[in-house]
Order: structure tokens, then sequence, then C-alpha cells
């Protein structure tokens, strides 16, 4: 038997994803739970594109309820639904920078009633769950493979389809720290159309509630540096207990481990963030040595490279002991 997250689907090029995004009169976007700008925007984007195109179109994510605070102003918001309300019977189905399956959260049973499942995404990890995917672990963000679409589909990029893929090309690339050949000049054509970078930078990235702070003052309280850990490159890590986080939402408490990265001593950061008794989901960030992706899948996770992210269970030592086992 084939499990959901085993891959089973095709490989497609953009021309492949353009014949089933227009062979479709019926389309569900889906996005990833807890959803970042990339997810967001990207599935905004597309859903716009959809909608213009006159195609009945949906987008949603299965948790948490409400839009991330710094993501209510996307354009094309007006198309996301509530999970109950996602129809279980379209033409086609795509997935929006999700590595598998289960990051479709308590929508994932919705991949059973469509005609066609693409998957959209960048993620290393991927597991390829789609009917069709198209998969560029190159690309800097799920942003830039649509883009790729959009140019492939004659899709003309306005300020509105601008602003959605420029939001998830500032986030996954750090406000442009990680970059490589040709990202600048995508973010010159997505600015040249009149969308304003710097506002859209600063609500997504550089904006937080005053209860940031005293969150912050507690957990880099616990930060911890371990300089023989990863082969003596060096771990960071710190705790997000419950008690900090109370008040604040996953976005503040996602911003974290960009501070504890910074850490000069080591290759490696981790965030361990309380999200239950003994249950802990895990940020990792890496530099340049270590696969941080191969480590998080081998914990029952995935992601990129340089970051990634998995699930622990146990206490404090516990967990830490599990992660400088994985690190080798
Ligand atoms: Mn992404």
């Amino acid at each position: 038997m084939t499990g959901p997250d085993e891959a089973h689907g095709t490989d497609v090029d953009v021309h492949g994803a353009v014949d089933l995004l227009n062979a479709a009169r019926t389309v569900t976007v889906l996005c990833h739970v807890q959803p970042d700008a990339d997810t967001l925007g990207s599935g905004l984007a597309l859903a716009l594109a959809l909608e213009r195109r006159g195609v009945s179109v949906q987008v949603a994510f299965a948790a948490p309820h409400d839009v991330p605070a710094s993501m209510r102003t996307l354009p094309g918001i007006h198309l996301l639904t509530a999970p109950k309300d996602v129809r279980r019977d379209v033409d086609l189905l795509v997935a929006v920078d999700c590595g598998t399956a289960g990051r479709l959260g308590a929508l994932r049973d919705r991949l059973d009633g469509a005609a066609h499942t693409l998957v959209v995404d960048h993620h290393r990890s991927n597991t390829r769950f789609g009917t069709h995917n198209l998969i560029d672990d190159a690309a800097e963000a799920t942003a830039v493979v649509l883009v790729d679409v959009f140019d492939a589909w004659d899709v003309e990029l306005d300020g509105d389809l601008a602003h959605c893929l420029f939001a998830g090309l500032v986030t996954d690339t750090g406000s442009f720290r990680w970059v490589r050949p040709g990202t600048h000049r995508l973010a010159a054509r997505l600015l040249d159309t009149g969308i304003d970078g710097g506002a859209i930078t600063r609500a997504l990235l550089d904006t937080h509630p005053f209860g940031w702070l005293p969150m912050l003052s507690a957990v880099l309280g616990t930060a911890t540096l371990v300089p023989d850990a990863a082969a003596g490159h060096g771990l960071v890590y710190a705790l997000v207990r419950r008690d900090d986080s109370v008040g604040l939402g996953a976005e503040e408490i996602e911003s974290v481990v960009d501070i504890v990265r910074t850490t000069a001593e080591a290759e490696v950061a981790a965030v361990f963030k309380e999200v239950g008794v003994g249950v802990w989901t895990v940020s990792l960030r890496s530099k340049r040595t270590v696969d941080v992706s191969r480590v998080a899948t081998a914990l029952g996770g995935g992601g990129h490279r340089f970051a990634s992210g998995y699930t622990a269970h146990g206490d404090r030592d516990e967990i830490v002991a599990q992660l400088r086992a994985e690190l080798g």
C-alpha cells in the first residue's frame, strides 16, 4: 500500500502546471499550517490569477483560526475560506510551499476529492505527494516558482500579484540575505509595478507587539552554547516555554531563531518551542557546513539545507540530547 506521503505522482515542468491550471474550472489552493508569507502570498497570488480567469477558487490553511496579523493586508485575502467551507470535490487542488501532505493539517483530507493535485514547492525534502509535482529546490521561495508558472501562463504581474509574491520573496530570503543571481532582478521586476517594498517588509519582518520584548528577554536568558556539538562546529539553542509566549502569535515566536542564529561561535542554532506537555516544535538553522534538512528529516521533520524543523518529545535534557546525537 502506498502511504499519502510516499512519492507516487508525476514531476511536471511549468508548462505541465499551466496545462493543469488551464483545464480546471474549480480550484482549491491550500497553504501550510501556521502559514508564513511565502505560503500565503503564493496561495493568494495564484488564487487572484485564477479568479481573473473566471475560475471558481478558494484559498485556505487548516490552522490557526486567524490570519497572522502581519499578513492581513495581503491582496486576495477575500478569497480566503474557512477550513470547514473548503469544497471536497474540485477539478484541481494546488498545495503551495508544503513539503509533505502533513503540512496541510486537517485539510489533508481534501486531497482525496480532487481530480488532480498539484504540489508547487521549493523544499529540498518535498515528498512529491501530488498527482503532479512542480518542485524547484533551487528556488529561494515558492513565490519564485510561481513567477515561472505565471510567465509561462501569460499572467500579467500587476501590483496586487507583485505584493503577494514580494511578501514570499522578502521573507524566505531573510530580507535578501540568502539570494542567488537573479533574485534582485526578480525583486526589481516586482517593485517596478509600484508596490511599496519597504512598507511590505516592515509589516512582515520588522513589526512586533510590545510583548515580544519581555518574551525575548526570558527566552534569550535560556540560551546555551555547546561548542563541541556538530563535530566541533558548535550549537546554540534556546527554549521558549509556554509561560514565555502567552498572548503572542506563532509568528512572534518564529522570529526568535533569527536572533539566536547570529551567534558567531555556533554553526547550528536551535529554538525549542513548547507546544504541549513534553512536546516541542524545533526550528533549526545552519550557516555553511551542516545540512539541517537531513537532521530534521532524521528526526521526523523536514525543510531546507540551512533552515528546517521537526517535533520533539521529552524534557529539556532529552530533546537537547536527541538533537546533539543527530548532529554528530
Ligand atoms: Mn517557502
